[in-house]
């Protein structure tokens, strides 16, 4: 089943925290929604999980409405597993007792006692659970407990998760090694999932699309090759990942190519479909994108080199524009100080032009 929203507004007094929202999520799909703070993505989520009543729009699974046309179906009657951040475990509850506790809603009435712990069992199995199950939270690591709230948001078979930043509290290693564990639930269960996060990486690791959000609206959606490739605007590509900005107009059109006027000089880069001369563009340049050459057009002067193991880190001005570069092979390239003057060069379609 689909997930639909149409038109959804949230207003809090003054604030609109979601305008006018229209998605489609397709049935299985894993959707990560970023954006800065206060963006809207808790509200979002908020609204699908039936927590808040939008002011305004419509969300439907498929043909049933969950709210709007004067309905609102409350959250436990909703087709939904919810993974908080906080874990939001009771600490008087065992392990088994919190995965135990949403067969006991009446949405669950249609099974045996036999097939509910079943399903108990298969979901503590499933989360690696099954030493634990007679633990009490505070007897847990803070992965284990997100475990809990995982086997307890997939036991009663959801057809879609919603995750509000359910790794943010963990540290840095654990936080990677808990993508598979996700990643593993969207495998296991073929549900939708609705991920929230901050973490960009976490985002492009995980999904199959992506949502950035600014101000309550959709900056953007697409697979996270869409977004970081083709960002539709400086927003989003300032966004996710780094991006350095170059401004120019467009003098040629030849070739599929369009040859913009920087500074004192002219690059070319892939045409865009509506490129015309004349045109002001900017050239979004991702810094693994470009390099450095002893001599060319794009004159540069190299203010920042720092060998950072992996890659070798530079700020470069280009007049007077910082364009920041990461060169992955330093090895088998020239390094270039600090107070050097050299050219910066990039493929014509290694860039993307807004
Ligand atoms: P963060 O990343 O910081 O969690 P967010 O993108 O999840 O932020 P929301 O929590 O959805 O943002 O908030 C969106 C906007 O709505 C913010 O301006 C926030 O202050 C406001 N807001 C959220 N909930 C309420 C509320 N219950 N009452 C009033 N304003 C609210």
């Amino acid at each position: 089943m689909s997930l639909y929203l149409e038109h959804i507004t949230q207003r809090f007094g003054q604030t609109l925290a979601l305008n006018d929202i229209d998605l489609e999520i397709r049935n299985g799909e894993f959707l990560a929604i970023l954006g800065p703070s206060g963006c809207g993505k808790t509200t979002l989520l908020r609204a699908i999980g039936g927590f808040a009543k939008p002011t305004e729009g419509k969300i439907r699974m498929d043909d049933v409405i969950y709210s709007g046309n004067g309905k609102m179906v409350p959250v436990e009657q909703r087709d939904l597993g919810m993974v908080f951040q906080s874990f939001a475990l009771w600490p008087n509850m065992t392990v088994r007792q919190h995965v135990e506790f949403p067969m006991k809603s009446p949405k669950q009435k249609h099974l045996t006692e036999a097939q509910k712990k079943e399903a108990v069992d298969a979901a503590i199995e499933n989360m690696g659970l099954k030493p634990y199950e007679d633990r009490y939270p505070g007897e847990l690591s803070g992965g284990q407990r997100q475990r809990v709230s995982l086997a307890r948001a997939i036991v009663g078979k959801p057809s879609i998760l919603l995750m509000d930043e359910p790794l943010s509290a963990l540290d840095a290693e654990l936080k990677i090694s808990m993508r598979r564990v996700i990643q593993d639930v969207h495998r296991m269960t073929g549900a939708t999932i609705i991920y929230v996060t901050h973490d960009q990486s976490e985002a492009m690791a995980l999904s199959d699309s992506i949502i950035i959000m600014n101000k309550g609206v959709v900056a953007q959606i697409g697979s996270p090759q869409e977004i970081y490739y083709h960002p539709n605007s400086e927003f989003v590509a300032d966004f996710i990942g780094e991006a350095n900005f170059l401004k120019g107009k467009c003098v040629t059109l030849e070739d599929g190519c369009g040859v913009l006027q920087l500074e004192d000089t002219q690059v070319r880069v892939a045409a865009t479909e509506n490129m015309a001369v004349g045109e002001d563009y900017t050239i979004v340049l991702r810094p693994e994108s470009a390099g450095l050459v002893p001599e060319g057009n794009l004159k540069c002067r190299v203010v920042l080199s720092c060998f950072m193991g992996a890659y070798q880190n530079y700020h470069v001005m280009v007049g007077d524009t910082l364009v920041k570069l990461t060169d992955y092979n330093p090895k088998n390239h020239r390094i270039y100080q600090v107070g050097e003057t050299c050219a910066l060069t990039f493929e014509p379609d290694g860039v993307h032009v807004l």
